[in-house]
């Protein structure tokens, strides 16, 4: 009935991705040891997650609070934010993101004379994640096997680690490529679009393990605010099967090719992340895209409470933004 209120000291936070609740929140309850609850977070506010996770947030005070049976968290955090510079949406220059299987992400944008810029490929990063998440399963499945299970859960930590400071990299240099363009948008697809309209299991199968698509998305968006870059995001149907010139569906002979399929049409083969990147910031100009902020997702869903949908953000008020997060937590485990 009546929450019980934390203040910033109690709750803490931890990613565990391995795990089935990805998220965990300690809350305190005794002098010796505290509660370890996993609980499942609105994906619309995994920025605020990711930010608060890596220390780029602070947490104020979170409230715990029982309805109809369901226990939720509310946090209440803080970040800096840039002021954005007020131009026309439509003068800012788009700057495609496809985040994917091969690499980690692909940055590409056009001149002002609409010609393709040189793009940014991750794929080593991509290699480094999948040879990470590799050894994390053969390893400690190993180690645990020979009841070593604080060595296994040690090394697997290490191993999560490293894989977070990987896609921390990346997306602060997608953000930095951003920096460096006049009057920049970044331009990503829309995740609510996905999970609303298509199979979203699916597509996130057929990407990057979904967690790390989602963490390397709501990265970007957060540290694009940071520093004051806006974030738009688009339809991401067929963003890799269209071609980017003439915009007739063509064929991928190969996971790293794309072919267009018309012979009016002078490209043949196409790196096929670079054209999907292409595909995206071109989303952005034909007005398809929809502005991605706190304000926007916090007025759509304001008032509803459920874990997958609710969210209560409020936007950016002059160079702070306070936000509140809601968690919705189920089970216990003490530590
Ligand atoms: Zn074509």
């Amino acid at each position: 009935d009546h929450p019980v209120k934390f203040t910033n000291e109690g709750v803490q936070l931890d990613h565990q991705p391995q795990n089935n609740y990805e998220w965990y929140v300690k809350i305190p309850h005794h002098d010796d040891y505290h509660l370890w609850i996993p609980t499942a977070a609105n994906p619309e506010q995994r920025p605020w997650l990711e930010a608060l996770h890596a220390g780029d947030a602070e947490m104020g005070e979170c409230r715990l609070l029982e309805r109809d049976g369901k226990w939720y968290l509310h946090v209440t955090a803080t970040r800096d934010l840039e002021k954005r510079s007020a131009s026309d949406p439509t003068d800012r220059t788009p700057v495609g993101v496809d985040i994917g299987d091969a690499a980690l992400a692909t940055v590409c944008h056009r001149d002002e004379r609409g010609t393709p810029t040189a793009p940014d490929i991750y794929s080593d990063e991509a290699s480094q994640v999948r040879y990470l998440r590799k050894t994390y399963f053969s390893a400690t499945h190993r180690l645990q096997r020979r009841e070593s299970e604080r060595i296994a859960e040690e090394y697997g930590d290490s191993l999560w680690e490293r894989i977070d400071h990987i896609i921390h990299r990346v997306s602060r240099q997608v953000v930095e490529r951003a920096q460096q363009v006049d009057y920049p948008v970044l331009v990503l697809e829309n995740l609510r679009y996905i999970r609303e309209n298509l199979d979203y299991d699916a597509f996130m199968n057929r990407r990057l393990h979904g967690w790390a698509f989602a963490k390397l998305h709501a990265q970007i968006q957060y540290k694009a605010e940071e520093v004051g870059v806006p974030v738009a995001t688009v339809n991401p149907r067929n963003t890799s099967r269209e071609c980017h010139v003439c915009g007739e569906t063509g064929t991928r002979p190969q996971q790293a090719t794309f072919r267009c399929t018309n012979d009016e049409c002078w490209v043949g083969e196409y790196q096929a992340d670079v054209n999907a990147a292409l595909n995206i910031a071109d989303r952005y100009r034909s007005g398809e895209s929809q502005p991605q902020t706190d304000q926007d997702s916090g007025q759509k869903t304001a008032g509803d409470d459920s874990a997958t949908d609710g969210a209560s953000l409020t936007g950016p008020q002059d160079s702070h933004s306070e936000g509140e997060t809601r968690l919705a937590t189920s089970g216990t485990h003490t530590s």
